[in-house]
């Protein structure tokens, strides 16, 4: 039989981590097996649903890279696939359990009648034997057993009752959600029994917490999986990153891509322990992914970011550029900290805000050393072969011959060039920026 999982957001929000995981396993688990992602939207609270979150969910499943089979904007056989287009369905199905004296009416409303002693126990995916019975149902303050509303005054369904009905018609095999809804399991269980109707296999998945140990909320910084994106995270980490919280694609397997997650994904490894949301996993994944990426698509990344900081990309050609980004290496952990941290090469700008050699800090110049150094960068300027290797060649010779630190001239070069106290190798910066603007910047700090 085929596997059909479905994700069943309500678009009164933006897609938050919790729900970019959800979807994020139930699509892994349709892909390991070769089934059916499907997208359905739970807009029965009239109120709170927009049109506009349902498209940002979309989207940000989109920028996840959770591509779906069936949905409310690809249609497929068991639509339609957003809730309040489905009403006829769920009137019909509450007509018949109230025929069959499973439910009763209040006014409009339809209410499931539950009955002492049924049991409800089931076997979840992830938490196993999960013993129940309708006794579980009780009212805590009277004791009660408290019946189910299934349709309300205003005809609207409520969202156990909508929720089975859709499983069943759109023929669910395994429902993937969070352990939030472990509890509303037995009510579902009840109405499927009631219906006559087999239920699907239930995997809950682990909660996710913040670092403090607390369930993860606004508290603890982003939460929507847009707030990732402007922060420079790649999809592709963030995608990693949701992935290892409540499972493992093996020991030594941390960083990998979604065909790769696709292949090892096994719903039965997820873990029940909560997962905890470690900012600084995210940003060791989003760098180990950035470090893999080639020159041209790290190039498309990072542009953005150099423009929102006012820099004049334009003025550069895209080769000069992505070997700049090639020349930073391993360095930043985002795309907008990698693009910081490369400014320099879009623009003299920031370098002269950062770096004031008549101050002592971070390194000064004294007038003592100035002519020194005058010496030693007009020596550098004067070399014929403009390459990494015999601009540190010549600097050797020089330094040698002085009988001075070769460390203290680089440093100053290394401000003059970028104004920061670490970069790649300045003989190479100096190489990539060009002998043109090598010497313009030296001559705006009077050293040369
Ligand atoms: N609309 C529900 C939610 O967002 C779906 C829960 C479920 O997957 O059953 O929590």
């Amino acid at each position: 039989m085929e596997t059909r999982v479905r994700f069943a957001p309500s678009p009164t929000g933006a897609l938050h981590i919790g729900g970019g995981h959800t979807a994020l396993f139930n699509w892994l688990w349709a892909r390991r097996t070769g089934g059916k992602f499907v997208l359905r939207i739970e807009d029965t609270d009239r109120e709170r649903s927009t049109q506009e979150y349902e498209e940002t969910i979309m989207s940000g499943m989109r920028w996840l890279g959770l591509d779906w089979d069936e949905g409310p904007d690809l249609g497929g056989p068991y639509g339609p696939y957003r809730q309040s287009s489905r009403l006829d369905l769920y009137w019909e199905n509450a007509e018949k359990l109230a025929a069959e004296g499973h439910a009763y009416k209040d006014g409009n409303a339809v209410i499931f009648k539950v009955l002492p002693n049924v049991e409800l126990s089931f076997d979840d995916v992830v938490y196993g034997r999960i013993e129940t019975k309708s006794d579980g149902l009780r009212d805590r303050e009277s004791g009660d057993l408290k019946d189910i509303v299934l349709l309300k005054g205003d005809g609207m369904p409520t969202y156990n009752y909508a929720v089975v009905v859709d499983d069943h018609f759109m023929k669910i095999t395994h429902v993937i959600r969070g352990e939030d809804h472990i509890s509303n399991t037995p009510k579902q269980l009840l109405i499927y029994k009631a219906l006559g109707w087999e239920p699907p296999l239930f995997a809950h998945l682990p909660m996710i917490l913040g670092k403090d140990k607390k369930k993860l909320s606004k508290r603890h910084g982003a939460t929507s999986v847009y707030e990732f994106r402007d922060m420079g995270y790649m999809p592709d980490s963030v995608f990693n990153f949701l992935a290892n919280l409540g499972w493992s694609a093996g020991e030594d397997k941390e960083i990998f891509d979604r065909e790769e997650a696709a292949e090892l994904f096994e719903l039965s490894r997820v873990t029940r322990k909560p997962a905890v949301f470690d900012p600084d996993k995210l940003n060791f994944i989003n760098q180990e992914h950035l470090k893999r990426l080639d020159p041209t698509t790290r190039l498309g990344l990072i542009k953005p970011f150099w423009k929102e900081a006012g820099l004049p990309v334009e003025e550069y050609d895209d080769a000069y550029l992505a070997e700049a980004l090639t020349l930073m290496g391993g360095r930043g952990q985002t795309a907008k900290e990698l693009a910081a941290f490369s400014d320099y090469y879009v623009s003299f700008e920031p370098v002269k805000e950062r770096w004031k050699p008549e101050g002592v800090s971070p390194v000064g110049v004294t007038e003592e050393l100035r002519p020194k150094l005058k010496d030693f960068f007009s020596v550098l300027l004067a070399e014929p072969h403009w390459a990494a290797e015999a601009l540190e060649t010549r600097a050797r010779a020089w330094v040698e011959e002085k009988g001075v630190k070769m460390k203290d001239y680089a440093m100053t070069l290394r401000y003059a060039l970028t104004g920061m106290k670490v970069s790649p190798g300045i003989f190479e910066v100096a190489t990539l920026l060009g002998r043109d603007e090598v010497k313009r910047r030296l001559e705006f700090y009077d050293l040369v």
